[in-house]
């Protein structure tokens, strides 16, 4: 039997995924039947999205009566798959009624789910990239001297919002020194003269994420910033070139990273090329070193190197990429030249 929490799983597998919080609503498929144990209070919604048979429970009944029923017909359940992005409390919950024999991820069973994107998948994929850009674009355009990283952070999210998007995901700004931290936390640092600014964004249109990166300089970049810009575009250049069907995921990283190790960069390139992206920021494939996986039509993943020199900047070129047929198309349509604010 497989189980799925209120994740992207049980939005692609069951056309709908309920709100996320701590009551147990669970997706359960086994050979013979599918059916979703569901909070009552979202009853009436999840039987406007599908025919699954539901299992309600009320809050003050509890879970345990509507997990016996749904279990019902399928005890003794001998090996349960679970979904990783299911709620812990809602595993034990689970494991209390069912008790299984073995509990194992459901990635380990290596089904391909979601890893190729139907063409309406795409189209809502490029959709939502395009609102990044002009998010993007909303940042780039809040970017000055005295502006802290959080303001900026906003602009973005308001241009998000107001184009439509139904969740921000992740508002990165990190200026100047903070910028040599991938994942830094945007803060209340005011931008300077001479700050490189990497700007890192992604939200959800209709369920399907949008990430991109892009870096302004403000004021007369330095040599140092220049050569670093220089080198991380053509390693994002050069990655995009490789991706094709039946080239693998490390040719793809391999094509990023060896160009930046060309240009003197490698120990400062810290992380892997791109990850996939779909109903998930991060999902399969992933573009990492050594990476075995075949690119087939439909994958969609970021191309985004970067070097991050400690104290100094930080420079990240983040694309969304689908394979074609033939080869590739960029789905972010934001441009690569260096941005300059002086
Ligand atoms: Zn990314
Ligand atoms: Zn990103």
């Amino acid at each position: 039997m497989v189980a799925i929490g209120p994740t992207a799983n049980m939005r692609y597998l069951a056309g709908f995924a309920s709100h996320p919080d701590e009551r147990v609503c669970l997706l359960l498929v086994s050979s013979q039947a599918a059916s979703v144990v569901v909070p009552g209070l979202n009853a009436e919604e999840w039987a406007a999205h599908t025919s699954l048979p539901l299992h309600t429970w009320a809050d003050d009944e509890g879970r345990d009566g509507a997990l016996q029923e749904a279990l019902s017909e399928r005890l003794p359940v001998n090996r349960l798959a679970v979904d990783g992005a299911t709620r812990a409390d809602f595993l034990l919950a689970l494991m209390a009624t069912a008790d299984p024999q073995e509990t194992i991820a459901l990635s380990s069973l290596n089904i391909p789910l979601r890893l190729h994107k139907s063409p309406e998948e795409v189209e809502a994929m490029q959709r939502a990239a395009a609102q990044a850009d002009r998010a993007m674009q909303a940042g780039i355009d809040a970017c000055q001297p005295g502006v802290t990283e959080a303001q900026i952070a906003w602009a973005i999210e308001e241009a998000f919002r107001l184009d439509g998007d139904e969740e921000v995901c992740f508002t990165l700004v990190a200026s100047g020194p903070n910028g040599a931290f991938p994942h830094h936390h945007s803060g209340d640092r005011p931008l300077e003269e001479g700050d490189a600014v990497v700007i890192d964004i992604g939200a959800s249109l209709k369920g399907y994420k949008s990430d991109i990166t892009r870096v302004v300089f403000l004021g007369q970049p330095p040599p140092e910033f220049l050569a670093g810009y220089q080198a991380v575009l053509g390693a994002n250049e050069r990655a995009r070139a490789a991706v094709r069907p039946g080239m693998t995921a490390g040719q793809v990283d391999s094509a990023a990273r060896t160009t930046l190790e060309a240009a003197g960069y490698g120990e400062y390139f810290v992380h892997r090329t791109g990850h996939g992206l779909g109903l998930e920021t991060h999902e399969p494939p992933w573009i990492v070193a050594g990476g075995q996986q075949i690119l087939e039509e439909g994958m969609a993943f970021s191309i985004e190197p970067g070097v991050y020199i400690p104290g100094q900047f930080g420079v990240r070129i983040e694309d969304i990429v689908v394979v074609t047929e033939t080869g590739v198309r960029n789905l972010t349509g934001c441009g690569h030249q260096r941005v300059v604010k002086s």
